[in-house]
């Protein structure tokens, strides 16, 4: 049993209609062509086979008729991996969740080749293309996001900054900005292994990712109105304790340690998935509420009501763009 964190506010989504949407973060195996030094082997050895096209559709008609027909709610995939370009059923994949009306997007590491990007732009709603400073081909990423951009593909670029490297990587990614013309871009701090303790950043260097650089204005702007429309989560509401409200990133919320919601109601399973690599099915990456059952299972049990957090901490971004309210004894 957990204590309620009286310092901790409640979340909301700054666009409601992101509330009624179920992001489906999905680890399509643990395949990848790069091999960061930051990067847990088992996330990038390729040691886990790959999900079978047929387990795959099924999954995709299951969350169809729980969230879309069931709850009344939209579905969107974001594949990832592991690389979930690498799957080899990748067009394959994304045309069932097509058929179903599912959007799908992938965060992917840029690598693949021209052709294969032309071909996705078709099939993909969204791109987070993350920067890997030691693995990547720079001319490459850059070739990638401009084919993204040119299709309408609304864009967003994570640059990992290991704390090591710290210059090189700042003056990598206010050059990605500078060759896009809508990308958004985030310079983000690393967790060690993935897990919820950042790396030992200087307090220089912490006040440059607070800072995040800033696109030049240029001839974008339509491109980008069109790109923040209809992009993922990204901004959330704090309500605070006089019941005014402020609009918070999630990143910050890591950076300054805002990111504790233990005992409170928390809207993961029904705004959000988790697939791990292995085809197990959690609500959202924390894991409260435990393994809700596997892919291509018929007893895979799917949410109806929201969990109360038993985690004390909120570690990744993607947990942290999900409602969370107050427990009901609370008084405020
Ligand atoms: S690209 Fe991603 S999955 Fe691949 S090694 Fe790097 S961090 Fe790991
Ligand atoms: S996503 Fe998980 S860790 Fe974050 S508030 Fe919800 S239940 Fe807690």
């Amino acid at each position: 049993m957990g204590t309620v964190n009286l310092d901790a506010h409640a979340l909301t989504h700054v666009d409601p209609a992101h509330a009624k949407v179920v992001l489906v973060d999905w680890m399509l195996g643990n395949h990848c062509n790069f091999a960061c030094d930051y990067c847990p082997t088992n996330l990038h050895d390729g040691s886990i086979d790959w999900i079978s096209l047929g387990d795959a559709t099924r999954f995709l008609a299951q969350l169809h008729a729980h969230y879309v027909e069931g709850l009344g709610r939209n579905l969107w995939l974001q594949l990832t991996g592991g690389e979930p370009t690498q799957y080899p059923r990748f067009f394959d994949l994304c045309a069932s969740a097509q058929s179903l009306g599912i959007k799908v997007a992938v965060i992917s590491n840029g690598s693949r080749t021209a052709r294969f990007w032309e071909k996705a732009a078709s099939v993909l709603s969204s791109a987070i293309l993350t920067y890997h400073d030691l693995q990547v081909d720079h001319a490459r990423f850059i070739e990638t996001l401009r084919i993204l951009e040119a299709a309408g593909v609304p864009v967003h670029v994570n640059v990992t900054a290991h704390p090591d490297r710290f210059e090189n990587i700042m003056a990598s990614a206010e050059d990605i900005l500078a060759q896009s013309v809508a990308a958004t871009l985030t310079v983000k701090p690393l967790r060690i292994g993935f897990g919820t303790e950042l790396y030992p950043y200087s307090d220089a260097q912490m006040a440059r990712l607070a800072a995040r650089p800033r696109r030049v204005a240029r001839n974008g702007d339509e491109v980008r109105k069109k790109a923040a429309w209809d992009f993922q989560r990204g901004l959330m509401l704090r309500w605070l304790s006089d019941g005014t409200t402020e609009k918070v990133r999630a990143n910050d919320l890591i950076l300054a340690g805002e990111n504790h919601w233990r005992s409170f109601r928390c809207q993961a399973g029904l705004e959000s998935l988790r697939v791990k690599a292995d085809g197990t099915v959690y609500r959202a990456v924390c894991g409260s509420g435990g393994c809700l059952g596997r892919i291509g299972e018929d007893s895979l049990d799917l949410p109806v009501v929201p969990v109360t957090c038993d985690r004390d901490s909120c570690a990744c971004v993607s947990d942290i763009l999900i409602t969370k309210m107050p427990p009901l004894s609370r008084s405020t």
